[in-house]
């Protein structure tokens, strides 16, 4: 596996050598959610405008969101300003080594944690994502698709990682790389695969019993969503509640529940003269906000 890795491994930017934790952490909140061709751009551009934590805990989480852009699933972007701000104030614009106080920071969870040891660190822990869990399953358990995910995941995986730290994290990128690249969901390409045995093609393939529904976005309140923040991103302050309404007109109560659902996330603030603003760009209340003419983006 890792042989293989190192002959095979995508040329990713945030693999260099030279790349900070805080540039690791910021790759993976992104493609927790979101393809590598997505993100690489975003994450390019990000390394520079915000090289450290304080970068961007000064900027407004308006900022953030706005060069979020479309990655999607924006309330990462939101947590991962609060992290910053953390990593500012806390930690001296440093990103923590131990798992412990890496799960302590907004928006890290259990993957992101072990992965930022593992990969900004050098830390032997498993780093188990949705591929990982896939090809567990396959080569270890001989099922098509892995279950729903348990702590029994973190167990299974740390047993495979070889005993030497430095060969541990090399590993834990190559079940991730092989999971990305070869054993994918839909087909596996096992010629191209590492591994001399696998339970799963030595069962004969067989058929997974779970059930996927295919995930639709065309109008899901997520898409409703990302049209009224669109609106928003480029609007560049706040606006008024019409240009939301001509955002999404197919379903005014779909258009209302994703307003909600926007404000509770604390994505969207309301001002005191009834504006719309992305998050901390409200005008503070009190201060007679009047809108400014924006741009609507049309329909599309
Ligand atoms: S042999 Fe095929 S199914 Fe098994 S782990 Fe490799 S790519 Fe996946």
């Amino acid at each position: 596996m890792v042989t293989w890795y190192r002959q095979a491994a995508r040329d990713l930017p945030w693999r260099t050598t030279t790349v900070t934790p805080w540039q690791i952490l910021m790759s993976e909140v992104m493609l927790q959610q979101t393809p590598v061709a997505r993100v690489e751009p975003v994450w390019r551009e990000w390394v520079v405008r915000w090289p450290v934590p304080s970068a961007m805990a000064a900027s407004s989480p308006a900022d953030v969101l706005r060069a979020w852009g479309t990655l999607g699933y924006p309330r990462r972007a939101l947590r991962l300003h609060e992290c910053a701000g953390v990593l500012a104030a806390r930690y001296h614009d440093e990103v923590p080594a131990e798992v412990d106080l890496l799960l302590d920071l907004p928006g890290i969870g259990a993957y992101t944690a072990r992965a930022i040891a593992c990969f900004a660190y050098g830390q032997r822990v498993p780093v188990v994502d949705t591929n990982v869990r896939r090809v567990v399953a396959r080569a270890v358990h001989g099922r098509a698709a892995a279950g729903n995910p348990s702590a029994r995941d973190l167990v299974e995986t740390e047993a495979l990682l070889p005993r030497r730290v430095e060969l541990a994290t090399v590993f834990s990128a190559a079940l991730m790389e092989l999971g990305a690249t070869v054993c994918t969901a839909r087909t596996p390409d096992c010629t191209r695969c590492p591994l001399t045995s696998c339970a799963w093609v030595a069962a004969g393939r067989p058929a997974s019993d779970i059930v996927r529904r295919g995930q639709k976005y065309d109008g899901t309140d997520r898409q409703a969503r990302g049209r009224l923040l669109e609106v928003l991103r480029l609007a560049g302050g706040p606006v008024e509640r019409i240009c939301l309404d001509l955002a999404w007109t197919r379903d005014p109560g779909q258009r209302d529940r994703a307003l909600d659902s926007l404000l509770t996330d604390g994505l969207v603030e309301q001002t005191a003269a009834g504006l719309f603003a992305l998050a901390g760009e409200g005008d503070p209340p009190g201060e007679g906000d009047t809108a400014p003419e924006r741009h609507i983006p049309e329909q599309r």
